[in-house]
């Protein structure tokens, strides 16, 4: 029987609540299939780490990682510590480190799930956003001086390589053309940046010629919001860059219902290194320690995660089993208007898997 090892690494806030969740509904998927086995390593990195420690993970960190199947991830940002060192300290550090280049995020309205826009039918949003994960705006370039005198300056600059739109460009287009619609929508500001974005718009012209078959589109990034407010069935795949795609995809986990569901996967394409999977929720201060975060964001992420390692019959029992659950309102946490604990839809995930072990059993 084939044994994965994946690395857990809840971080801040409620990532500690919906990790254990995940991992509960991985080992259960196992236990139920009897067709793979999970060896779970967990890392205690985030803001408790860098009180004790002064960073938020050791320096020599990723090592741990290199051997995993593929990594869980909650949550990077401790009420106490600065945004841009926790992030910067921890998540980025992961993704950077192992050239997790493309960010996938699936959006679509769960069954059950009320979505804000009253005329967009469930059928209408099924979105893929492919976000650039390793440059452009969050390049990290930059730099500040004279801090704190009259003529203190700083700048972060968008940098934007070859090399890194081609891949991303690559990967987008292999996407859209493995879903039934074979759309891509390339999103651009290259009205406003002359440069960089300018040669984004040029590459994504020559890397649409190696897909003949898949259709393609340009929307400044600005329309995009409304397009997908107004227009939600016209998009399909969408490519966009880091900061963008950031953006983008916040407003369609929200369009979809919550950003307690929202899933994505931090992917090497190239399977050098583990990919890493995390809600795209935060650490959600104003809930956290209580019990009540939605782990179905984090669930979501776990099908990526199957299906990123081969598993797709899992994969297709655990969304079912997720789908389920969404279904019935008596399940729904906080952020859906419901009053469900995150153990209470744990449990009964794992309960629709286990049931589905039975009947498969059975047949
Ligand atoms: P957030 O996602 O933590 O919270 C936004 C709102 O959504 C809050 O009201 C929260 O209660 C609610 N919410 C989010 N996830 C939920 C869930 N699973 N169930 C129920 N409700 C949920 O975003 P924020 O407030 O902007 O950020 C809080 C901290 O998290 C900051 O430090 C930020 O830097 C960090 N953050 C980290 C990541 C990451 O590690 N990938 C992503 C976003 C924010
Ligand atoms: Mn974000």
């Amino acid at each position: 029987m084939k044994s994965y090892k994946i690395a857990c690494i809840p971080g801040d806030g409620i990532g500690k609540e919906v990790i254990p969740a995940g991992q509960t509904v991985l080992q259960t998927l196992a236990d139920t299939l009897e067709q793979f086995s999970f060896e779970f390593s967990a890392f205690d990195w985030g803001g408790d780490y860098y009180r004790q420690h002064g960073v938020m993970m050791p320096d020599d960190g990723l090592e741990a990682l290199y051997d995993k199947d593929a990594i869980l991830f909650g949550s990077a940002g401790d009420p106490q510590i600065a945004d841009h060192i926790t992030l910067w300290g921890l998540r980025l550090k992961i993704c950077q480190g192992l050239d997790q280049y493309a960010n996938v995020r699936p959006t679509r309205i769960l069954p059950g799930i009320d979505g804000p826009l009253k005329r967009c039918r469930p059928e209408d949003l099924d979105w893929v956003i492919v976000r650039e994960n390793s440059e452009g705006e969050y390049s990290g370039v930059g730099g500040r001086v004279h801090q704190g005198q009259p003529l203190e300056a700083a700048t972060d600059v968008s940098m934007m390589t070859r090399a890194g739109i081609e891949r991303i460009m690559r990967f987008a287009f292999s996407l859209a053309q493995s879903r039934p619609r074979k759309h891509l929508t390339v999103i651009t500001k290259s009205n406003a940046q002359r440069h960089a974005m300018v040669m984004w718009d040029e590459i994504a012209v020559e890397i649409a010629r190696e897909y003949p078959d898949v259709t393609w589109d340009k929307e400044l990034v600005d329309a995009a919001t409304a397009r997908m407010v107004n227009k939600p069935a016209t998009l399909d795949t969408i490519v966009a860059t880091n900061l963008h795609a950031d953006i983008l995809s916040d407003l369609a986990a929200a369009l979809a219902g919550s950003l307690g569901i929202a899933p994505t996967g931090n992917i090497d394409p190239e399977r050098r290194y583990p990919s890493m999977f995390e809600p795209i929720h935060g650490s959600a201060f104003d809930i956290m320690g209580k019990g009540l975060a939605n782990p179905i964001g984090t669930f979501w992420c776990a099908v990526m995660l199957l299906s990123h390692l081969g598993e797709e019959q899992a994969a297709t029992v655990l969304m079912e089993s997720i789908e389920t659950v969404t279904a019935d309102a008596t399940l729904h946490t906080g952020d859906l208007g419901g009053s469900a604990t995150t153990a209470q839809v744990t449990e009964a995930v794992c309960g629709h898997i286990r049931n589905h072990g039975k009947i498969q059993k059975v047949a």
